[in-house]
């Protein structure tokens, strides 16, 4: 990460420059240096305002109780007359038990059971479609209160009982990575804290994993990754405060170890992200050189390779134990060659890494090619030789529509049909 104030004190040349240490450096305290991070910072925050998510709020007016803080929760109860410690039991039914209905909290009395269904809602976002692989893959396509739909996916572990929630945190994206599916929906908007949250209960809801097992007991759904549509850090504020929703140790408990979000290099939210959720990290990488990530992944431009590196260095939430994961798609003859394995493995010097080495899944419409398996073979056996774990990630759900944002596409063009046949959309999720 580059910020100007972290950057080496050049003493002045000229004949007028202040010539002892003291003097320099009063000189340099005069002198207001911008924070080129935290400037990009607020910009990208600002930008993400733009985009985002409607109140969440159900057209009758009543408000969603699933997102709001422990605070908040407090502050909701005392809009309507009630006391604030109701929040710890609302939690409780919402995130420890998975209530979605009021009369279900049996340790709230009928009269309060009904008068918080008069002013709010327990939300879960609708399911436009859900399909499940051979191979036990299950994908969602989630649909909120406007309509907006995002994929999530649940990967089963194909040895134990246990397995990854891949979340999406926007509709769309604006980054457009050349071999992404997703990339080819533009963003039409961030993914607001309910809908985030919501995407892992819903799922959480498809496996009837309630209460939210505590402690060590085994999870079904046992780790999140935010791998799905849109670059969480570009939406930051919302993804975070999800996050912290699901990682509270009275509701769902999921500790921030199970938790990757990945991001394709958004180098000035990444330390922030380090500090405050303390999540692992991934990071979208796909090629070792400047000249072929700018094409893959056009953020590159903006946040080249040795930034990205040095702000992998400062990961705060990185260690031996918690590395930080590259994911390196294999791209036949564009990105697969040996001497890319070799700079990758220079690349991650000094880093706490592994590497999941991905076979592309093609879609229509994408040129590039699957590497073939000696490729793969060769590339994952340089990494594997300096010392890193290089698994390669067989691509799951092939029977479905697998790529990212496949779903959400297939849903868009039955729409599309539908209007011009002029018949009735389907149905909004009448629980949002
Ligand atoms: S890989 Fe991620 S960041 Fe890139 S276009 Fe796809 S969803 Fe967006």
């Amino acid at each position: 990460m580059t910020t100007s104030s972290a950057a080496p004190v050049a003493m002045p040349a000229s004949s007028s420059a202040p010539t002892s240490v003291p003097e320099a450096l009063g000189s340099l305290q005069n002198t207001s240096v911008p924070d080129l991070t935290a400037a990009e910072r607020t910009r990208i925050q600002a930008k993400a305002a733009l985009f985002a998510p409607p109140p969440a709020r159900t057209a009758d007016g009543r408000k969603d109780l699933v997102g709001l803080s422990r605070e908040e929760l407090g502050q909701a109860m005392v809009e309507i007359g009630e006391k604030p410690f109701r929040a710890k039991q609302l939690w409780h039914w919402i995130y420890h038990q998975g209530a979605t209905d009021f009369s279900a909290m049996s340790t709230i009395s009928k009269p309060m059971q009904a008068k918080l269904a008069e002013h709010f809602v327990v939300g879960r976002p609708g399911i436009a479609d859900e399909q499940t692989s051979k191979d036990e893959t299950r994908k969602f396509l989630f649909r909120f209160r406007d309509g907006q739909e995002a994929e999530t996916v649940y990967i089963p572990d194909r040895r134990e009982d246990r397995g990854a929630v891949c979340i999406s945190s926007q509709v769309g994206c604006t980054l457009s990575c050349t071999f992404c599916h997703t990339g080819t929906q533009k963003l039409v908007r961030n993914l607001g804290v309910p809908e985030i949250v919501g995407q892992f209960m819903a799922a959480r809801d498809s496996y009837g994993e309630w209460p939210s097992p505590a402690g060590d007991t085994p999870r079904l759904l046992s780790t999140i990754v935010l791998m799905g549509m849109g670059e969480p850090l570009y939406n930051y504020d919302n993804v975070a405060k999800a996050m912290k929703i699901i990682m509270d140790g009275d509701g769902i408990g999921l500790s921030r170890r199970r938790i990757t979000l990945s991001t394709s290099g958004v180098v000035p939210m990444m330390a922030r992200c380090g500090e405050e959720l303390g999540v692992n990290l991934a990071i979208s990488l796909h090629a070792v050189t400047d000249e072929l990530r700018d094409q893959l992944v056009p953020l590159n431009r903006k946040y080249p390779i040795k930034e990205l590196m040095a702000a992998c260095r400062a990961y705060p939430a990185a260690s031996n134990s918690r590395r930080i994961t590259f994911e390196y798609i294999m791209l036949r003859g564009i990105n697969d060659s040996d001497a890319e394995a070799r700079e990758l493995v220079r690349l991650l010097k000094g880093i706490p890494a592994k590497v999941n080495l991905i076979p592309f899944n093609p879609w229509p419409g994408s040129d590039f090619k699957p590497s073939t398996r000696e490729r793969l073979a060769s590339f994952a056996n340089i990494i594997m030789d300096a010392g890193y774990s290089a698994p390669i990630r067989m691509p799951r759900g092939r029977d479905i529509l697998a790529a990212c944002g496949q779903l959400k596409t297939a849903s868009e063009r039955r729409r599309r049909a539908e209007t011009l046949a002029d018949t009735p959309p389907l149905p909004a999720p009448n629980s949002w």
